[in-house]
């Protein structure tokens, strides 16, 4: 690092359990994040400014009016332009030393396997259950811890599914065959800070994972009630049946 860069991380470099070193492993890390809206919003803001080195942004949608009440990184003349690259300008102004790729495309099959398997963590601010399947197995498959966050109403849940360790994959929780209700705040609304709640502790266990700092989320899902402004954690096994993770050997 130059005198720079040992300036803008300070304060990262001040913690013990980060130091120098830490802040290597941010500065070397690839993170990439699926959806450049409300989850991925504050999750991309902290991981850009934290230094995470290289930032791949992936979202299909441009920035629409209804938007910016909860996603961050873009603003109202930006309101058309594809939300990769309003997010990419936003976050290069913060931080310009760090690579940021812009991808304005639906990623699935082979790519979406070759994205994650060029990731040192994937960061899942999806909005859908087949996007979140997809990403689980491509994360399962190229071993890759994968943060996971929802937000939709006042209810928001947290956690991070990392094989390499005995910990559940998202299908062990969420199986796939499993008919869940597909609930988006298109039609049901979300509370503007729960997306920036959610995303921002997304942003704390990707860092944490990719510096090796404390305990991760890992077999343990938060669930929290804004309106009461209530946590409930469970925790969860992994499931030797799972039609994903099943097979994988420890
Ligand atoms: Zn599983």
């Amino acid at each position: 690092m130059n005198d720079q860069q040992l300036l803008r991380y300070s304060r990262h470099i001040l913690l013990d359990e980060l130091d120098i070193e830490g802040q290597e492993k941010l500065l070397a890390a690839h993170a990439l994040i699926i959806g450049a809206g409300g989850l991925g919003s504050p999750a991309a803001f902290y991981l850009a400014s934290a230094g995470v080195g290289k930032i791949t942004l992936v979202d299909d949608d441009t920035v629409d009016l209804t938007n910016l009440q909860r996603q961050i990184l873009h603003t109202t003349e930006r309101v058309g332009q594809p939300k990769v690259a309003s997010g990419k300008a936003t976050l290069q102004k913060i931080n310009p030393e760090i690579e940021i790729v812009a991808l304005n495309e639906r990623v699935s099959g082979g790519r979406l396997n070759e994205l994650v398997a060029s990731a040192s963590i994937v960061l899942d601010c999806s909005d859908n259950f087949a996007t979140r399947h997809a990403v689980n197995r491509a994360c399962v498959a190229h071993r890759v811890p994968l943060v996971s966050g929802a937000a939709v109403r006042f209810d928001g849940q947290i956690s991070v599914f990392d094989t390499r360790r005995d910990a559940p994959c998202y299908a062990c929780l969420f199986p796939e065959d499993q008919q869940f209700d597909e609930v988006n705040c298109g039609t049901m609304g979300v509370f503007a800070p729960l997306v920036g709640i959610i995303g921002s502790m997304q942003a704390a266990e990707a860092l944490k994972v990719i510096a090796g700092i404390g305990e991760p989320l890992a077999g343990r899902l938060l669930l929290l009630d804004a309106r009461s402004m209530e946590w409930s954690s469970i925790k969860a096994a992994r499931n030797p049946a799972c039609k994903v993770c099943g097979h994988v050997h420890l």
